[in-house]
């Protein structure tokens, strides 16, 4: 069942879940994600980056629209990181019931102003807006960048943003990076920070950059508010740890022989993160949801 982020968060933040949102660039990936949700019976987010959506091509979401619509299970399709008005208008066109839109770098006011613009545009049809507050930080190893300090969100600025702009979710910074942590690196979070925001902002919270940061800190966050947790490098890790293993020790070639086990092995990894987020088993919970936009098919 494909439904938007709106519809999804709610339901995980009344029964105190998270769900996964992995980001994917083929169709390998698909099948790690939506597999692995229906063999646990969880929801999924099925994200999608903008240089992501550049690789795939806007017609491959055909396929991955028909797929989730006929699951059993929830998902969302969400462009992750979305730069403007027009990239998020791409991947509506494109089929994705929720859209981020990332103005974090920009000034404060600039950042309101923006993502109002495209919360009123995306709200008309259907379509869900996840806004950034703060910044989450660079580790250099990834598509998604950040900074390399992170600045913490405030939460009297988190109020008055999701109050002037309308959003349905927001990202907060509480000390995640994007990528991969380099060794001798430890990630901190500060609880302090978010349960300050979590006693004056009422919806759904997201946290970035979810990669490599210790269990317990991901399941205290979760535990605290967190309804929404991103994961990219550390299954894309995994899959492609596999494929480098068959590739140098075998001379398959055929993508039906060196795939599967790589599927495999990132499919570990998200049934992992599963566990950790609280979401196997709570597709039950969408039972009284309906599909999206089912008015209009
Ligand atoms: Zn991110």
């Amino acid at each position: 069942m494909l439904i938007n982020m709106k519809q999804l968060l709610e339901v995980a933040k009344e029964h105190r879940f998270a769900v996964g949102a992995f980001n994917v660039a083929d169709s390998n990936f698909v099948r790690v994600v939506v597999e692995e949700a229906e063999k646990n019976n969880s929801p999924a987010i099925i994200a999608v980056h903008p240089t992501e959506l550049a690789f795939t091509k806007d017609s491959f979401f055909n396929y991955v629209v028909s797929r989730i619509k006929n699951s059993p299970v929830p998902f969302v399709l969400h462009l992750d990181h979305g730069d403007s008005l027009a990239s998020v208008m791409r991947a509506v066109h494109a089929g994705f019931s929720s859209v981020m839109i990332d103005g974090s770098l920009l000034p404060f006011e600039e950042n309101i102003r923006v993502t109002k613009e495209v919360v009123d545009v995306s709200h008309k049809i259907g379509v869900s807006v996840e806004g950034e507050l703060g910044t989450i930080g660079n580790t250099g190893t990834t598509i998604e960048g950040g900074l390399t300090e992170v600045i913490y969100t405030k939460p009297e600025d988190a109020a008055e943003f999701v109050e002037q702009t309308g959003v349905d979710s927001l990202a907060v910074a509480i000390g995640t990076c994007h990528g991969i942590y380099p060794k001798g690196v430890t990630p901190k979070l500060r609880m302090d920070v978010l349960k300050s925001i979590k006693e004056i902002v009422d919806i759904p919270l997201v946290l970035h950059g979810g990669s490599a940061n210790p269990d317990e800190e991901i399941a205290e966050a979760v535990k605290i508010g967190i309804q929404k947790v991103n994961i990219s490098s550390d299954y894309k890790f995994a899959f492609f740890k596999k494929c480098r293993e068959i590739l140098a020790t075998t001379e398959l070639w055929d993508p039906n022989a060196v795939y599967p086990d790589c599927i495999d092995e990132a499919k570990k990894v998200v049934k992992y993160k599963m566990e950790l987020f609280n979401s196997i088993g709570k597709a039950d919970c969408y039972k009284d949801v309906p599909a999206w936009r089912s008015e209009l098919s």
